[in-house]
């Protein structure tokens, strides 16, 4: 077998969307998978629509997801000369042919075509073919070149994901391959692209399949090995429809800035049309262990946010406290919350860690551990009730030299409720909303412990 080499092949008109990145996912897995060679390469010739800051970003959020590339970026724009040069070689051929049909007498064409309520297609016309006479080339027209494409019969392909697909090459007129300024057009450069950078697998998303029975004639006519396609389906939204903008987050960074673990998103990435038996957690390891084309689903895949989250909590539950520490520590500093004074940050997040699933829910958690924290007055005044308010002294008081530990610490607090002859919520529940500015929190006698002696005092004394 051949040694495999895949692309991933993106227009920088963008930045880099889920579905971008779980194509790219895609053909990095497989490269990996065979011990291939993955290429980026950037489909820039779209220079109105193309722009530097695109670039930028697909690099950013490949580089987020840690798919490293083994050769490239490569950029089309940098390959022009290459393009001209096999469009020379093709015209030399007699596979690809100068075409001086003007604008004028194309639109005429297409008219004539509708009233004959027939496809609009090129008719041909400076198609050269054996014993055919051809015009005279116009002056002053500069011409196309068009390919050769062939007359009669099929193309066909045996798609990874789809299976068979075949196209009759009369639905297929001679496709443009160089403006009349001498630029290429877009699917001869993908072919040129494919042909010189070895690749063996294309794995793309399916809103190329119409692109493919071109692009394989092309390859053929230029002598290349046809590679494999693998077309994937699209990616539905929560609500079964396309995947947009209006589904909020669909740039890859934005997860980033959500709050999301590089892990979480790639294993979520990878569920979302290609599946192991019934795994839906593991590890970049295993799924390139894993990987392959024939448990890649045809039909279109659905986005989940709620899993998403599920696997988000589960990558930072198993995030060691230290590095999950610094990540939330790096977000509470970009609010300008200083989290070097205040109870050990390791500790805040291992406490919390279970009740979030995003980085930024888990450091809405901690904040309050490292800000002033003034309980609202109603939130206060529903749960601090008066007959608590000794008990909550008498707390105060207990606290002073009590082993400052957790079990320590509820015993003094069962102790409390015992002597006051209350419920524990009716002393918990003001301690949490002083201490935390909330009502719901983990265990309160592993927070006050967080919180330490100090500070525990200090806001009982401004509370009570
Ligand atoms: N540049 C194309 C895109 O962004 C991909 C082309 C291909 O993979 O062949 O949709």
């Amino acid at each position: 077998m051949k040694p495999v080499r895949t692309r991933f092949a993106p227009s920088p008109t963008g930045f880099l969307h889920i579905g971008g990145a779980r194509t790219a996912l895609f053909s990095w897995a497989y490269a990996r998978r065979h011990g291939g060679k993955f290429i980026l390469r950037i489909e820039d010739t779209d220079v109105a629509r193309s722009t530097p800051e695109a670039v930028q970003a697909i690099l950013d959020g490949m580089a987020w997801l840690d798919l490293t590339h083994d050769e490239g970026p490569f950029y089309q724009m940098q390959r022009m000369d290459r393009y001209k040069e096999v469009i020379q070689q093709m015209l030399a051929a007699g596979t690809a042919y100068y075409c001086y049909t003007t604008k004028e007498e194309l639109d005429a064409l297409r008219a004539e075509q509708e009233a004959q309520k027939i496809k609009p297609r090129y008719d041909g016309r400076w198609r050269p073919e054996e014993g055919k006479p051809l015009p005279t080339p116009p002056a002053g027209v500069p011409p196309v070149v068009r390919f050769k494409n062939p007359k009669g019969g099929t193309v066909a392909w045996d798609d990874a994901v789809k299976g068979r697909i075949e196209f009759a090459n009369e639905e297929l007129d001679d496709l443009i391959i160089a403006r009349a300024d001498g630029t290429p057009t877009y699917n001869f450069c993908v072919c040129v692209d494919d042909w010189d950078m070895g690749i063996t697998q294309v794995i793309r998303g399916d809103d190329h399949v119409n692109n493919t029975p071109r692009q394989i004639n092309i390859l053929k006519a230029l002598g290349a090995e046809v590679p494999t396609y693998a077309h994937l389906s699209m990616i539905l939204g929560d609500d079964g429809a396309k995947l947009s903008k209006r589904h909020g987050a669909v740039s890859v960074m934005q997860y980033e800035e959500d709050g999301f673990l590089p892990e979480a998103v790639i294993n979520y990435l990878a569920r979302l049309g290609w599946s192991h038996g019934d795994d839906e957690i593991f590890s970049r390891q295993q799924l390139v262990e894993w990987f392959d084309l024939d448990h890649i689903t045809a039909s279109a895949a659905q986005f989940n946010t709620e899993k998403l989250l599920w696997l988000n909590q589960h990558y930072m539950k198993q995030t060691p406290p230290a590095e999950l520490a610094a990540k939330v520590k790096q977000r509470l500093a970009a609010r300008g919350v200083d989290t070097s004074h205040g109870p050990d940050l390791e500790k805040a997040v291992a406490l919390y860690v279970d009740r979030c699933n995003t980085l930024n829910v888990l450091a809405d958690a901690v904040e309050v551990f490292y800000v002033h924290v003034t309980p609202h007055a109603d939130l206060l005044a529903q749960h601090l009730s008066d007959e608590a308010r000794p008990a909550l002294a008498d707390f105060a008081a207990g606290i002073a030299d009590v082993a400052w530990e957790a079990p320590a610490i509820n015993a003094l607090i069962k102790e409390t409720v015992t002597k006051h002859g209350l419920k524990m919520p009716k002393l918990a529940m003001p301690l949490r909303v002083i201490l935390t500015g909330q009502a719901q929190t983990p265990s309160v006698d592993a927070v006050i412990a967080l919180i330490g002696r100090e500070g525990v005092l200090a806001a009982l004394k401004n509370n009570l």
